[in-house]
């Protein structure tokens, strides 16, 4: 294998990644409107030889799947695009190219500089929502292997290429792979953390408290019950339980030092109907952490005990009990680094040859504080996931961006790693 060879494919490559990580970052791929950037990949998937099976997900038939979370809404435009392709001599390794297209919601547009979804390069950065979580990863994916074939060499072994939606709500995209039969004996996720391999990730939970309240015309505010301010308390008993959860002898061990790897959110919040009225209802949605190996059950009924503990001290809640709703993430945390299997060493060996070689430097791990859909390899399909992608800043947030250099270096270390863990044959 010519390591060199390989580097300078991915440089003379690198403006038409450019390119297409740009046209990628202007399909605005919000929840239920994944569409136009799944086209986007399909045509290019093909342009590249891979076979393309494109989908939508059928919620009965993953909802009895480990790992499966509450959907919202319908998944009317929950399409996922995976291309194969095959190998003629399979005398390596398979392998998993796994990303997300869904992205976030923008937020308020005036707190942009530019428009979210009107990429632009400035200096050694694109920005755009998106870009960095994670267009970035699906598009080194891609130039990894466009750069092979470009040397007239492909992988030695079935590769498959994943974009996938419903990674940032559920999971449900990357768990749909799974049961239509994709599996291979290693995954990789270039989510953006800034070319660390990810050693384990948080679990997560979404859950919604509804509250009622007894409306009132605020002339007689005394005699109503305001739902609004009846869920500052819960609020606060929340906060108190996830202090509890991050103590230093509940935390896993790849988190001793970390003192506050569980946050908890309060993300979303609705409720009333008009200035004069004494609010009759009140909605929240809340985001919480867990540690790999937590069970998702022993959390809920955490979190119930303290919603229920909060609502029985409050005047009107203790006849009035809120109602808690899952809906969305049920996500389990994940350690690749507890994963001892001979596979997932010889996948992260791969990978810190491939790195080493790029940076002059060996690969550093870090156990953060978010998930990813590397948990759905890991624990329900024996495939270690390594999670390992560029350096991106203010992702969920304004101005959004992703370091270009760090791109190019990521898509030589994927082809490297592919060249080495698949093995490589002829076109
Ligand atoms: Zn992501």
């Amino acid at each position: 294998m010519d390591r060199t060879a390989i580097l300078h494919a991915v440089d003379a490559l690198f403006d038409r990644e450019l390119e297409f990580l740009t046209e990628l970052v202007r399909q605005p791929s919000t929840r239920g409107a994944e569409q136009s950037a799944q086209d986007f990949v399909e045509r290019e998937l093909s342009g590249l030889g891979f076979e393309v099976d494109r989908w939508q997900i059928d919620v009965k038939e993953i909802a009895n799947m480990p790992g499966f979370s509450p959907v919202i809404g319908n998944y009317e435009n929950a399409v996922n695009v995976v291309g194969s392709l095959r190998s003629r001599t399979s005398s390596g390794r398979s392998l998993i190219l796994n990303g997300h297209i869904d992205v976030v919601p923008t937020g308020p547009l005036d707190m942009w500089d530019r428009a979210p979804f009107d990429p632009h390069i400035d200096g050694d950065w694109m920005y755009g929502r998106g870009a960095g979580d994670m267009k970035a990863g699906l598009t080194s994916n891609l130039f990894a292997i466009d750069a092979l074939k470009h040397l007239g060499l492909r992988p030695a072994a079935d590769v498959f290429f994943q974009s996938v939606v419903e990674e940032e709500c559920t999971g449900n995209g990357a768990l749909a792979c799974l049961h239509r039969g994709y599996r291979a004996d290693a995954a990789l996720i270039p989510e953006p953390f800034a070319e660390k391999l990810v050693s384990s990730q948080v679990g997560v939970i979404w859950f919604q408290v509804r509250l009622k309240g007894l409306p009132t015309h605020v002339a007689y505010a005394g005699s109503g019950a305001n739902a609004i301010e009846a869920a500052i308390p819960l609020f606060e008993a929340l906060h108190r339980l996830e202090r509890r959860m991050n103590a230093p002898e509940c935390r896993h061990h790849d988190y001793v030092g970390h003192s506050h790897a569980l946050n908890l959110n309060i993300g979303k919040i609705e409720g009333g109907d008009w200035a004069s009225s004494v609010p009759a209802w009140c909605v929240f949605d809340v985001r919480m952490g867990v540690f790999p190996g937590q069970r998702l059950d022993e959390v809920r009924h955490m979190i119930e005990e303290t919603i229920f503990d909060a609502a029985r001290n409050h005047p009107f809640l203790a006849e009035n009990g809120p109602e808690v709703v899952y809906n969305g993430f049920a996500a389990e945390g994940y350690s690749f680094k507890d994963d001892k299997s001979a596979a997932a060493r010889a996948a992260l060996a791969a990978l810190d040859r491939a790195h080493s070689l790029v940076v002059g430097k060996p690969l550093e791990h870090e156990a953060i504080t978010a998930t990813t859909d590397a948990r759905f390899f890991g624990l329900y399909a024996d495939t270690p996931a390594l999670v390992y992608g560029p350096r991106a800043e203010a992702i969920h947030g304004f101005n959004e961006r992703v370091d270009l250099d760090s791109v190019r270096r990521v898509t030589q270390s994927t082809a490297l790693f592919i060249a080495d863990w698949c093995g490589l044959e002829e076109v």
